[in-house]
């Protein structure tokens, strides 16, 4: 959703955002449906959508599980990049895969 050009939220009085965390904070908006031709806050959607990209964390540059991980959640990725924090991004599986396979096994053949 976040990361993605096509994915938006709309909130109850029309108003466009790129992720669920950010819904109803009128300062993270990025447009209106009412008024479709107009969008801002450009800064947070190039933020979005490049500046939080997993491919360019050398971390995950170097990291097997990043075609199945996804770079994690965007928006702890977002406070980690632009607000200092120290978020966990990893997917909860990293280290951990055989134990996933095999209860994805189970599951599906309960
Ligand atoms: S598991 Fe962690 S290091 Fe690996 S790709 Fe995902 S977020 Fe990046």
């Amino acid at each position: 959703m976040t990361r993605s050009p096509y994915s938006m939220l709309i909130g109850s009085q029309g108003e466009i955002y790129k992720c669920y965390e950010d819904l109803g904070n009128k300062e993270l908006t990025v447009g209106n449906i009412n008024d479709p031709e107009v969008w801002h806050n450009y800064e947070l959607i190039a933020k979005y959508a490049v500046g939080i990209d997993h491919y360019n964390d050398p971390e995950c540059r170097k990291c097997s599980y990043l075609p199945i991980c996804r770079g994690g959640c965007p928006i702890r990725r977002f406070e980690n990049v632009y607000k200092g924090k120290h978020n966990d991004c990893c997917t909860p599986f990293k280290g951990r895969i055989k134990d996933y396979i095999e209860l994805y096994s189970k599951i599906l053949n309960d």
